[in-house]
C-alpha cells in the first residue's frame, strides 16, 4: 500500500518541530502538522515554548531583571543612571520581537529540511491515517508509515478559578499584561508562579503566591528550596504555603474590577483582594481529540498518551513525545524524544537517560538541578556524602555583585561517584550543564576535584562544592576547634 509520507508529525512545538527535522534529515520524507495561530491569526510555529511559554517569559525575566538591577544594584557599580522609567510597551514589543524571530526562524528550518507543513488540527484515525481539519472546515485525509504525535499541554484551569478575559489568567495572559497591576494573587508556587511572579514584582507589583503545599518547590532539593525561599520572600515575593483557594469573586465597577479571593490557611479563612489573578497550578496533556476511538491509542489514567521508555505507544507505528507523554514537561525533554524517535524510526539505536534530564527556575538566583535530591538519597537507603559550597566566597560572584546562593555535589559514600548536583545562584541554568555532563560521563567528585575550572569563574563553586565533599575546599573559613 502506498503512503503519502514516511512520518507524520502532529504538533510543530520543540518536541515535533526537533522530530520532523531529525527524520528529514535522515531521509525520511516529513510532513508536520500544527493548528497554532498568533494573536494577528497567523500560523506561528514552535508550540508553547517558543509562543507562550520558554521563550516569552525567559525575554521579560531578562528585561524585568535589567530594569530591576538599574533601579536597585547600579549605584553600587558607580553606576548612576537617574531617574530609572519603565516602557512596559517597548518591553513587550521586545519580547514580541524575539517571539516571531524565532517562530519564523523554525518556518525556515522546516522549508530548508524539505519538512511539508501542513496546517490544520490532526486527529489519529486507524490504520496510521491522519484526518487534517483546515480553517475552512474542509477535512484532507494523509497516510504515513510512521505518526509521531507531539501535541503538547495547555494550562491546568480552576473551577473555583474561572479565567476571565482580563482578571483571572493563566501564564499566557500574564505575559502580556498592558499596564503594571498593583496587586498580584498567583495561585501555585511552581515553576510559573515563581517566574512570572518574580517579572511583576521587579516591575513594581505586590506579588502574593499562595501555595496549597506545605512544602516549598518539594521536588526541589529541600536545602536549596529552603536558600531560595528566604530569598525570595527578602525580595517581597510574599509566599504563604498551605494556603487552600476556596472561592474566586470579580467585585467592582466595570472598568475597575479586582477579584477577591478567598482562601484558608492553618490560622484560618482570608480575603484578599488583587487587580490581577494568575492561575499556575500545572498543565495537562492536549489528548481530548486526538485520536479517533477506532484507533486505539491508550491514554493512561491522567489522561497522557501511554508510552514505553521508546515513546511507542499502544499502536504499532505511533509514536508520541513531549508534554503529552509522562516525565517532566520541559522543552529540552521533548526535543530529546523527538530526536531518539527519529533515530528508531530510521532504524538505528537511541535512548535517553530520564534520570539526567536538567530542571531550571529562571528566578533570580536561578534555581538548577540534575540528578538525585538529599531527599531521594535519604529515602532510598543509598550511603551518600555532601559537599556545599556558597557564592559568597567565590570571587566572580563578588566581582559581578551577586553572591546569593550555593552549589550542593552528592556523591556515592563508597564509589564516590557523583549522583546528583543542585544549585541555586546567578547563571546556575549555564552551571548545571557541566555537572550533567560529568554525571553523563559517570565522573566521581574526586574527578571534578582534578578538573581545571578557569578562575574567576562561577564553575570554581562546582569545583569547590566537589572538594568539599571530602572536606577539602580551600576558600572556607574552618570554625576553631
Ligand atoms: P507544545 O510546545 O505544547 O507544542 C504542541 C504543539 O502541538 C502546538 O504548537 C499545538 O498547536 C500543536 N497541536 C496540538 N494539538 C494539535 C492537533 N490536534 N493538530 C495540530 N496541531 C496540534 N520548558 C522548559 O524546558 N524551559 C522553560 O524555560 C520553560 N518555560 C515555560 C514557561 C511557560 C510560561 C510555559 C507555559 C511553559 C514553559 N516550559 C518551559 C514548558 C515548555 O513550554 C513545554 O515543556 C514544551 O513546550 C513542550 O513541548 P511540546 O512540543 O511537547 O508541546
Ligand atoms: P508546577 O507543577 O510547577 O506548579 C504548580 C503548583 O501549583 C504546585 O506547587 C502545586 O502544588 C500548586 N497548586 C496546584 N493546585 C493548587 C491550588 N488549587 N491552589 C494552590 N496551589 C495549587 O506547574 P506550573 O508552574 O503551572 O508549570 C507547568 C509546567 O510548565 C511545569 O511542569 C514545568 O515543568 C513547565 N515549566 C517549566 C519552566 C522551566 O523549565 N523553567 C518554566 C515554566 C513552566
Amino acid at each position: 500500500m502506498s503512503v503519502d509520507f514516511d512520518v507524520i508529525v502532529i504538533g510543530a512545538g520543540p518536541a515535533g518541530y526537533v522530530a520532523a527535522i531529525r527524520c528529514a534529515q535522515l531521509g525520511l520524507k516529513t510532513a508536520c502538522v500544527d493548528h497554532w495561530v498568533d494573536s494577528k491569526g497567523k500560523s506561528s510555529l514552535g508550540g508553547t515554548c517558543l509562543n507562550v511559554g520558554c521563550i516569552p517569559s525567559k525575554a521579560l525575566l531578562q528585561s524585568s531583571e535589567m530594569f530591576d538591577q538599574a533601579r536597585h544594584q547600579f549605584k553600587d557599580h558607580g553606576v548612576e543612571v537617574g531617574d530609572v522609567k519603565l516602557n512596559l510597551h517597548a518591553m513587550m514589543k521586545r519580547k514580541d520581537k524575539v517571539v516571531s524571530e524565532l517562530t519564523q526562524g523554525i518556518a525556515s528550518l522546516l522549508k530548508s529540511n524539505k519538512v511539508e507543513f501542513i496546517f490544520g488540527t490532526a486527529k489519529l484515525l486507524e490504520e496510521n491515517k491522519v484526518e487534517v481539519t483546515q480553517e475552512d472546515s474542509e477535512k484532507k485525509y494523509y497516510s504515513a508509515t510512521s505518526i509521531i504525535i507531539a501535541s503538547g499541554s495547555s494550562s491546568i484551569e480552576l473551577a473555583s478559578a474561572p479565567l476571565t478575559d482580563e482578571l483571572i489568567v493563566d501564564s499566557t495572559g500574564a505575559l502580556s499584561f498592558n499596564a503594571v497591576p498593583e496587586k498580584i494573587g498567583v495561585i501555585g508556587a511552581g515553576v510559573i508562579g515563581l517566574e512570572l511572579g518574580s517579572v511583576w514584582r521587579r516591575l513594581g507589583s505586590e506579588v502574593v503566591v499562595l501555595e496549597a503545599q506545605d512544602t516549598f518547590l518539594p521536588l526541589t532539593d529541600q536545602q536549596i528550596a529552603r536558600d531560595a525561599l528566604r530569598q525570595f520572600k527578602k525580595q517581597g515575593l510574599d509566599i504563604c504555603l498551605n494556603a487552600r483557594l476556596l472561592s474566586t469573586r470579580i467585585i467592582g465597577a466595570t472598568g475597575n474590577q479586582q477579584v477577591e479571593v478567598s482562601y484558608q490557611d492553618e490560622k484560618g479563612d482570608h480575603k484578599a483582594i488583587f487587580d490581577k489573578l494568575i492561575v499556575a497550578v500545572g498543565r495537562k496533556p492536549n489528548t481530548d481529540h486526538i485520536s479517533d476511538e477506532a484507533s486505539g491509542l491508550l491514554l493512561d489514567e491522567r489522561s497522557f498518551i501511554h508510552v514505553n521508555e521508546k515513546c511507542e505507544t499502544s499502536q504499532p507505528g505511533v509514536y508520541a513525545i513531549g508534554d503529552v507523554v509522562r516525565g517532566p514537561m520541559l522543552a529540552h525533554k521533548g526535543s530529546e524524544e523527538g530526536m531518539m524517535v527519529a533515530e528508531l524510526i530510521a532504524g538505528k539505536y537511541a535512548e535517553i537517560n530520564y534520570e539526567l534530564i536538567p530542571s531550571v527556575i529562571y528566578t533570580h538566583p536561578e534555581l538548577a538541578w540534575a540528578g538525585k535530591t538529599e531527599q531521594q538519597l535519604k529515602a532510598s537507603g543509598e550511603n551518600y556524602k555532601v559537599g556545599t559550597f556558597p557564592f559568597l566566597a567565590n570571587g566572580r560572584a563578588k566581582a559581578q555583585g551577586d553572591t546569593s546562593g550555593m552549589v550542593k555535589v552528592l556523591s556515592n559514600a563508597s564509589t564516590d561517584r557523583v549522583l546528583g548536583v543542585h544549585i541555586c545562584g546567578s547563571n546556575a541554568s549555564e552551571l548545571i550543564a557541566e555537572a550533567v555532563i560529568a554525571m553523563e560521563l559517570g565522573a566521581s567528585t574526586e574527578d571534578l576535584a582534578l578538573t581545571v575550572f578557569a578562575h574567576p569563574s562561577l564553575s570554581e563553586a562546582l569545583h569547590e562544592a566537589a572538594l568539599a565533599v571530602d572536606d577539602r575546599a580551600i576558600h572556607v573559613v574552618k570554625k576553631r576547634r
